[in-house]
């Protein structure tokens, strides 16, 4: 079968290997000049920065596309675990260092509070339970609400209408460690206090599996997806945006595409990795979408957007490790400062990357390559991009500077930033929405937009606003659901 994938996101890569590793004829359009989506890469002055995604979780996902093929990863990409996962920094100068050794996590519980050890376990076990049933629902279809109705009983019983740190919260006592434990929805753009609690698997996930990062940076990952791809026999055409997805009015079924240069390519399936909201609202001609209005996409919950700052510096800062979760002064307020009042706040938590920790080929010998990641509101609130971004750029460079980086500002000899802005215009992201579709309880698994389109049955969609969500493990698993229905349509 010929098949067109829209987009060269993590999800859009992991549906075009495996399909035509199937057999079928695949070509992947892209609008951007290079593969990867919020995983493109940015070179300058002899830095290398990854622009979205650095923390490598479930790597079997990863693995299984190259045995697909009877490849091995580690003939295309070097995949290397982390120690600690994540520093989680304190504004009281105390610090949690996260990572896969529990005898060692358990020894940090008892300096923070001796009274969270019995508790810890206690929340370990759950997590461990919410892990079984919750993670193989990954990689299931939703798309009939059966699906719902045979998962309902375990989820009732795993309390997963409790959100994640309201379930962290009933076995941990310490407000550091209730953060420690509770934080990680952020990564895929949840709020913590309304995820459902299903989300808890994170931390059993990391334990299982560890964190990984790849050598040469996630660019190089997608590089060695997109060779593989190639190498199958798959097409991949860069600088091509569609503009409409085309479809016979008598069989309600997609027949190609057309590309804003006025190109039509045609196909017998499309596989859309496109922000999903971008795809109904500008690629599907009203006529055609039943479900898919625009008062019912406007209706749905869209994820915070990020701010991010790219920069080197010309001296390395040995004191960091590779993440760092730096987390402010405010969490419940802050929070709902970012989702409810979508109120750009001047306090920070923040994301720090520094890659060169792991890797000093990033960054020229004796330099640091760094990113500054700022959960901020998505644009349905009031901030205006063009004139904040200075502004706020300098806030956050001051902010690591007082408490983190010493002289910082002296030392930086190279940087960019994206905002809510590069979300919406270069990635057409809905809103701006750095994750897409929010991950509250009734925008998940059935209840998330579909991995095949109820309004066109030959569309198929991948990607962080369909089942099972944003992250890689969710948008890759999304394209292994999306392989399985097509192999078995
Ligand atoms: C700064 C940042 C840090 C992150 N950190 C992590 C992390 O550490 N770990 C983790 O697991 N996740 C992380 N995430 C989340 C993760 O990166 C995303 O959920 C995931 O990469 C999204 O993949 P996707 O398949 O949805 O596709 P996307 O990456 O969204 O790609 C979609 C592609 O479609 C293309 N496209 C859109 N419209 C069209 C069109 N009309 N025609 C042709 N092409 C089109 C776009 O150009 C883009 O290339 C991070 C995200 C960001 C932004």
């Amino acid at each position: 079968m010929q098949i067109i994938v829209i987009g060269s996101g993590f999800g859009g890569l992991s549906a075009a290997i495996r399909l035509q590793a199937q057999g079928h004829q695949v070509t992947i359009v892209e609008k951007r000049d290079q593969p990867g989506g919020r995983a493109s890469v940015y070179q300058q002055d002899g830095f290398t920065f990854d622009a979205g995604p650095t923390i490598i979780t479930a790597p079997d996902l990863i693995h299984e596309l190259f045995e697909l093929s009877d490849r091995k990863t580690e003939d295309y990409v070097t995949l290397v675990p982390l120690d600690p996962f994540y520093n989680v920094r304190f504004e009281d100068g105390s610090v949690f260092h996260y990572n896969g050794d529990q005898d060692y996590l358990i020894k940090q519980i008892h300096q923070f509070n001796p009274g969270d050890v019995e508790g810890y376990h206690r929340f370990y076990r759950a997590s461990e339970q919410v892990f079984e049933k919750g993670f193989p629902l990954m990689t299931q279809s939703f798309s009939h609400f059966s699906d719902m109705l045979k998962v309902a009983p375990d989820m009732l019983q795993l309390q997963s209408f409790k959100s994640v740190a309201g379930f962290v919260n009933q076995y941990i006592q310490d407000e550091r460690l209730r953060q420690v434990f509770s934080f990680h929805p952020l990564l895929i753009g949840g709020n913590l206090f309304q995820s459902t609690s299903v989300y808890a698997m994170i931390h059993k996930l990391e334990q299982a599996f560890g964190v990984w990062f790849a050598m040469g940076g996630t660019g190089a990952l997608v590089q060695a997806l997109a060779r593989l791809f190639q190498e199958l026999g798959g097409e991949l055409q860069l600088n091509c945006e569609v503009a409409e997805i085309l479809i016979d009015s008598k069989t309600q079924r997609a027949t190609g595409v057309a590309l804003k240069s006025g190109q039509l390519l045609p196909a017998e399936a499309i596989v859309t990795n496109a922000d999903i909201a971008s795809t109904y609202l500008d690629l599907v001609p009203p006529q055609f979408r039943c479900k898919y209005r625009d008062r019912h996409l406007e209706s749905l919950r869209y994820s915070m957007s990020l701010f991010v700052l790219y920069f080197g510096t010309n001296r390395r800062y040995d004191q960091m490790a590779h993440h760092e979760i730096l987390m402010g002064p405010r969490y419940r307020e802050w929070i709902v400062d970012l989702f409810e009042r979508k109120h750009l706040a001047s306090d920070f938590s923040l994301y720090l990357h520094r890659p060169t920790a792991t890797d000093p080929t990033l960054a020229p010998p004796g330099c640091d390559a760094w990113y500054a990641l700022a959960p901020v509101p998505n644009l349905d609130g009031p901030t205006d991009w063009q004139e904040r971004t200075q502004p706020y750029r300098d806030a956050i460079v001051q902010y690591l500077e007082q408490q983190y980086l010493p002289d910082l500002s002296q030392h930086i000899v190279t940087e960019r930033v994206i905002n809510p802005l590069y979300f919406r215009h270069e990635l057409n992201s809905y809103k701006g929405s750095a994750f897409s579709v929010e991950p509250t309880l009734f925008q998940s698994a059935w209840f998330r937009p579909h991995n095949r389109s109820e309004d066109i049955s030959n569309l198929y969609c991948v990607g962080a606003g369909t089942h099972p969500g944003a992250g890689l493990p969710g948008v890759m698993s999304s394209g292994k659901i999306v392989a399985t229905l097509i192999g078995t349509a």
